[in-house]
């Protein structure tokens, strides 16, 4: 790896010892030599070394510096950047390039990050693999035949590949924190609105949150102290609680013993983590009443909010437009169904289905207040306790030519994870120390702690993970 962090970067530029211009060089260099992995969508070559090379101008003049000067970042292709090609790993946004920079990639960008390019994600964010890409599936780093998680795969793997020093990726239900507990990356979903979603093209958007993916906490505090804040371009978005608490003696973590169960060496693996805590941490065991009603509620409602979202899509605003529609109605009915993928075909279908007339209050109403019930159960879990801590898949990641045919069980992969979503509280992952890495890709748990407790919950994961 060329830094290990950003503050290592920095200390490297002021000894002279790198230029912008020659960081840019290398993870571009990076990027072609990984190519066969498809974590890039698009790379943005000549305007990343143009902005390296204004920045070696402007030390070379002694001007001030961004926070981030010359930090390398890829961005997930659901996130718009101004100028640039965002398409959300779809064919219907064929061409777009966005008017605008999303809130949070325009903080960076005015500290001095440089965005070197687009990373491959499932379409919209829906899946688990990014293998519902156009622009075909993701291999994970560690063994190509792998899947890498998802649906920020491609976020991932660019920074386990060392491609950028940090990548953004999104989080409706997990796609953060699944793709690095698969690449020995460390993933960071916010509190819900902790980070504006203007500029995040939407897929769930009470779920919906950008967060990062990095090599460790020390950069994921640094990037997203800068994107954080409330925006009045996103009404939902929120200020976060200014100070991180400090854990000085044991920190008590509630565990569910339900999550750990399981017969796989990756669960075992689990198992054995939370187990081997006990040395430095209070573990409270705690009920969780909802388990079985997870994947269903937010099956339910992020459809639903995928349906109206994507409704905009119908080839007259945006992107891909059919050759020859014979009627208006042929048009958005063709330019549809060439543009989208299947997944999310079927989950435009599926959330129409529970909004509409009749089955409204059995599915929308009713999922709305399981996530109501689930909300309250964890914040009861984190009144006493410092974090919550549970596993983030039930298995490893699986071979990328292996058939699943029962959708519901790539859902059901999703249990761990779309809890946070849910409830809007944030969540890291803590990677579990493994000799294995690299024979077979990393395994990590996340932890999770109150809304608005972002800047905690770094420490907090600094204290549980610097045991090892
Ligand atoms: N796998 C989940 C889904 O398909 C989560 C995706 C995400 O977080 N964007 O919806």
């Amino acid at each position: 790896m060329k830094y290990p962090s950003i503050t290592a970067f920095h200390k490297s530029i002021l000894n002279g010892e790198a230029s912008f211009t020659e960081t840019v060089n290398y993870y571009l260099s990076q990027i072609d030599v990984n190519k066969g992995l498809n974590a890039f969508v698009n790379v943005f070559a000549e305007d990343a070394l143009a902005r390296a090379a204004a920045l070696d101008q402007q030390k070379l003049a002694g001007m001030p510096m961004g926070k981030l000067a010359g930090v390398v970042i890829s961005i997930k292709d659901n996130i718009c950047y101004k100028g640039h090609i965002a398409t959300a790993g779809s064919k219907i946004l064929e061409g777009y390039h966005s008017p605008f920079s999303a809130t949070a990639v325009e903080k960076l960008v005015n500290e001095g990050a440089i965005i070197i390019g687009t990373t491959n994600c499932d379409q919209f964010g829906m899946g688990s693999m990014s293998t519902n890409s156009h622009y075909g599936p993701v291999r994970n780093g560690a063994d190509p035949e792998l899947i890498a998680g998802g649906s920020s795969g491609g976020a991932a793997v660019s920074v386990q590949m060392d491609m950028c020093m940090a990548a953004l990726g999104s989080d409706t239900g997990g796609s953060i924190r699944q793709p690095a507990a698969f690449t020995d990356t460390i993933g960071f979903k916010p509190s819900y609105g902790a980070v504006s979603r203007y500029g995040l093209i939407a897929y769930g958007s009470s779920f919906d949150q950008i967060g990062t993916i990095s090599n460790n906490y020390e950069d994921a505090r640094t990037i997203f102290e800068i994107m954080a804040g409330s925006d009045e371009k996103d009404s939902t978005s929120i200020d976060i609680e200014k100070d991180a608490k400090t854990y000085a003696g044991r920190p008590k973590l509630a565990y569910v013993e339900e999550m750990f169960e399981g017969d796989q060496e990756w669960m075992q693996e689990n198992r054995a983590f939370l187990e081997s805590l006990r040395e430095t941490c209070d573990l409270v065991k705690v009920d969780f009443h909802y388990m079985k009603y997870l994947v269903p509620c937010y099956y339910i409602l992020t459809t639903a909010e995928a349906s109206s979202n994507l409704s905009r899509f119908d080839g007259v605003r945006y992107g891909h437009r059919t050759a020859s529609p014979s009627d208006l109605k042929d048009m958005y009915r063709e330019s549809r169904s060439e543009g989208f993928g299947p997944e999310v075909k079927k989950r435009i279908m599926l959330g129409t289905f529970v909004l509409s007339e009749g089955y409204f209050d059995a599915y929308f109403t009713k999922a709305l207040r399981v996530r109501r019930l689930i909300q309250n159960e964890v914040n009861q879990i984190l009144e006493g306790n410092d974090g919550f801590i549970l596993p983030i898949s039930a298995s490893a990641p699986w071979r990328l030519d292996q058939k699943i045919e029962d959708p519901t069980q790539i859902y059901m992969s999703d249990i761990y994870t779309v809890l946070a979503n849910l409830t809007g509280n944030p969540s890291v992952t803590v990677k579990i120390p493994t000799e294995k890495y690299n024979s077979r890709t990393s395994n990590s748990v996340q932890l999770i702690v109150n809304r608005g407790a972002d800047m905690s919950i770094f420490n907090l994961a600094e204290k549980i993970y610097k045991k090892y």
